[in-house]
């Protein structure tokens, strides 16, 4: 049987809006089990990158249990929750989020440097890094220097940093041309079949779903599970 890294349990994000109460996320069992590359699709507004953020314990929920390789979410202090994040999870997201006047090596430092250890003993994974991304002849740019594929490139490589099993990916290709989000969507199943990596990303597109496992479809805040790749859509549950 395949390892779970994720599994929720009657999860739900409501939100109080004086005399109204919205439900985003009704009930959501998910399991996320190793290896596999899922995309979460729904129209804007439905709950995906709430689900997302959920997931890496960026968000709490309303109810709910969230297990992260076997660790209860919710019931863990604040401290040992990022330090679990830092370490166990890389977040991409669609704007980037790259720090403007840092290089593109000190960015994909980043996390080392958060996580207070020496940069010196990572030199090689940067490297590693670089190149995996094709960035080596780049890496003393600053973003703005990049285009928005390099930039999320740049964003990759520094999920990456810190060697997690799980990559979030909040509609990494949501904000480049189709020829540069293929590029993306390669270099990001490259990591999953090649490095193991498991990733969970949000995306509009089926033609991105496709790259994947699996497919996680939010309708009205509850979700169904299909398996994908090959352009074949099965369904689970
Ligand atoms: P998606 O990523 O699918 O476009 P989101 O997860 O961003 O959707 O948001 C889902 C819904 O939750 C949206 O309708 C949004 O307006 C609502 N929402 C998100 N955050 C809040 C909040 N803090 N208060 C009230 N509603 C919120
Ligand atoms: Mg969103």
């Amino acid at each position: 049987m395949s390892e779970v890294i994720i599994e929720t349990k009657g999860l739900w994000k409501s939100f109080d809006l004086g005399d109204e109460k919205i439900h985003i996320l009704k009930d959501i069992n998910l399991t996320i089990e190793k290896g596999g590359f899922y995309s979460i699709m729904g129209p804007s507004g439905s709950g995906k990158s709430t689900l997302l953020y959920l997931l890496g314990g960026l968000d709490k929920p309303s109810e709910g249990s969230i297990k992260v390789n076997g660790k209860e979410l919710m019931t863990m202090k604040d401290q040992e929750e990022s330090i679990m994040r830092r370490r166990d999870m890389g977040f991409v997201f669609q704007f980037y989020n790259l720090i403007p006047n840092l290089t593109v090596e000190e960015n994909i430092m980043l996390p080392i440097l958060l996580d207070g250890k020496k940069l010196k003993d990572y030199k090689e994974r940067l490297e590693e890094l670089l190149e995996k991304v094709g960035l080596t002849a780049r890496r003393k740019y600053t973003p703005r220097e990049l285009s928005g594929g390099q930039q999320q490139r740049v964003a990759i490589a520094r999920s990456l940093m810190s060697n997690p099993n799980l990559i979030l990916a909040d509609e990494p290709i949501g904000n480049l041309d189709s020829k540069t989000g293929i590029e993306i969507m390669e270099l990001l199943q490259r990591i999953n079949k090649e490095e193991g990596k498991t990733i969970v990303q949000v995306t509009h597109s089926r033609e991105s779903a496709n790259y994947g496992t699996h497919l996680i479809v939010v309708k009205d805040g509850q979700i169904s599970k299909l398996e994908t790749g090959n352009n074949e859509v099965r369904k689970i549950v």
